[in-house]
């Protein structure tokens, strides 16, 4: 670790120096999706910057917990339904089939965007108790009252003794005056309340039953009970996109404040939304497509298909505190700027250091690289910011392309300054930003075109070639056969 990581925090709005509890331990803890529907582009945003810090602090030589939950429960829409309860009952399966399918498709994106799996992934379903227990501990402590069969988390009574909006800035009073009516939720106290534990309606299908009602527990207390069940009751880092500063994370803080007596997460960290024409992307606003659409091409606002590195070079290109506007543009430039990384990399990867070059470089070249390498460590530690570490990457690249081309001598970097260099630029590009290199041409392209080669020279009685391509291709498994009038091919069995 060269330097210390500074961190935006949300709760204090200030860069702070990252101090974890328990060094080299760092607990975080980030909202994962809701899963009844596929996750769409801006989701991946927000999981690719957390890929991201995860990375970066492992590379840093923390041991990082990472957890990120599934919602599989809880999570209402403005019409007071339960969106996987809803899904389920629209496509005729069980709720449990719903959270499956869109819980493997998520695990699908995010590993085609080259993201690390978390250490632990716990449902809301299977933290029931739990988070009934939390729920009897906010009553004990005279914070949550019982109505009508439903529990809610009394915010008026606990902003008496603590601060309700010291996370997203809000004042009570104004929040109570932007909310005139209970919008016909009588059951509660005050409009601001919000539930814990809701009775089930008849036709609601996710049900559980308590001593307050059959029903099931309010989104918000899912991610109170499983942040501090893995990481503890005051751990490191809490994340998630900016949309779910308030009220979500404003009510996971009074949960814990409620039934422990403190803030459960030292740093929040807080991403920013991709948008597209300036609007947030979002399902509900049908301004959103999903990530194969963007690799295949297929959809309207389209002008071509992009591979998911390409994807993720994009949007590592601005820091996660922006806003990232797409736009065919920004993309066609990825194309661009991904294809430079890549056939940089590829230089890189094939060059040796000369076993007789001498060892130790000129003082310029070897200040210059060196503070190349240390400014990719600066970069990240300022808040993980990709954009710039990219920029230094590139700087260094330059300096290895003169090597490619001979403009610069090995010997003016030394070995050591040449080991450093390469280890900075691989280590930052693969394991810090997660950008792998991927074959711009797929095997069944690549078949096809070494056919067409073979019937060509079939056609021109090229036999001595004819025998060598169908030697090529057995020495690959693939068998060719010779079909009338065409070309198939098989696997070798
Ligand atoms: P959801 O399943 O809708 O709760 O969202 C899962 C995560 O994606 C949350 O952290 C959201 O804040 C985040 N998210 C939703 N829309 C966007 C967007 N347009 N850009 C970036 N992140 C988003
Ligand atoms: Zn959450």
């Amino acid at each position: 670790m060269i330097g210390k990581l500074r961190v935006t925090n949300s709760l204090t709005r200030t860069k702070e120096t990252f101090e974890p509890y328990n060094p080299p331990f760092v607990g975080m803890y980030v909202c994962g999706p809701t899963v009844y529907s596929d996750v769409h582009l801006g989701n991946v945003r927000t999981f690719v910057s957390f890929d991201v810090i995860n990375r970066y602090l492992k590379f840093s030589g923390y041991k990082v917990r990472y957890v990120r939950n599934i919602t599989d429960v809880g999570h209402l829409l403005d019409s007071g339904e339960d969106k996987i309860s809803k899904k389920a009952k629209l496509d005729n399966l069980e709720p449990m089939e719903i959270v499956q399918k869109y819980s493997n498709d998520f695990h699908q994106v995010m590993a085609t965007f080259n993201a690390l799996p978390p250490d632990i992934e716990p449902s809301a379903t299977g933290h029931l108790l739990e988070q009934i227990e939390m729920i009897k501990k906010l009553m004990a402590n005279g914070l949550a009252y019982e109505s009508n069969g439903s529990v809610y988390f009394d915010v008026t009574k606990y902003n008496e003794s603590q601060d309700y909006g010291k996370l997203s800035g809000r004042k009570i009073d104004e929040l109570l005056n932007q909310t005139r009516d209970l919008d016909g939720q009588d059951d509660k106290r005050n409009a601001l309340d919000f539930a814990l534990w809701k009775k089930a309606a008849p036709e609601h299908i996710m049900r559980w039953e308590t001593e307050w009602s059959v029903g099931f527990p309010g989104w918000h207390l899912e991610c109170s009970v499983m942040s501090t069940k893995y990481l503890g009751q005051q751990f490191d880092i809490h994340g998630g996109g900016m949309d779910l500063k308030f009220p979500h994370h404003e009510c996971e803080i009074a949960q814990c404040n409620g039934a422990e007596g403190h803030d459960p997460a030292k740093y929040w960290i807080h991403t920013n939304m991709l948008t597209v024409n300036g609007q947030k992307m979002s399902k509900s606003l049908g301004n959103s497509f999903l990530p194969w659409q963007l690799i295949s091409g297929d959809h309207p606002m389209l002008s071509r298909g992009y591979s998911p590195m390409t994807i993720r070079f994009f949007m590592l290109q601005s820091h996660y505190a922006s806003t990232l506007d797409f736009s065919n543009d920004a993309l066609n430039a990825a194309v661009k700027g991904y294809a430079k990384l890549v056939n940089g990399l590829r230089v890189l990867k094939e060059m040796t250091f000369p076993p007789e070059g001498p060892g130790q470089g000129e003082e310029t070249q070897v200040a210059q690289i060196n503070k190349m390498c240390d400014n990719c460590y600066h970069a990240m530690n300022d808040d993980f910011n990709t954009a710039l570490t990219i920029g230094h990457i590139f700087n260094l690249l330059k300096k290895v392309n003169s090597l490619h081309t001979g403009q610069l001598g090995f010997e003016q970097l030394g070995k050591s300054t040449f080991d450093r260099m390469k280890e900075t630029i691989l280590g930052f590009t693969e394991e810090v930003l997660g950008l792998k290199q991927e074959s711009t041409i797929n095997g069944e392209n690549l078949l096809q075109l070494l056919l067409e080669e073979y019937k060509n020279a079939k056609e021109t009685k090229a036999y001595d070639k004819v025998d060598q391509l169908r030697a090529k291709l057995k020495a690959e498994g693939i068998l060719v056969k010779d079909m009338k009038g065409s070309i198939d091919w098989a696997y070798e069995e």
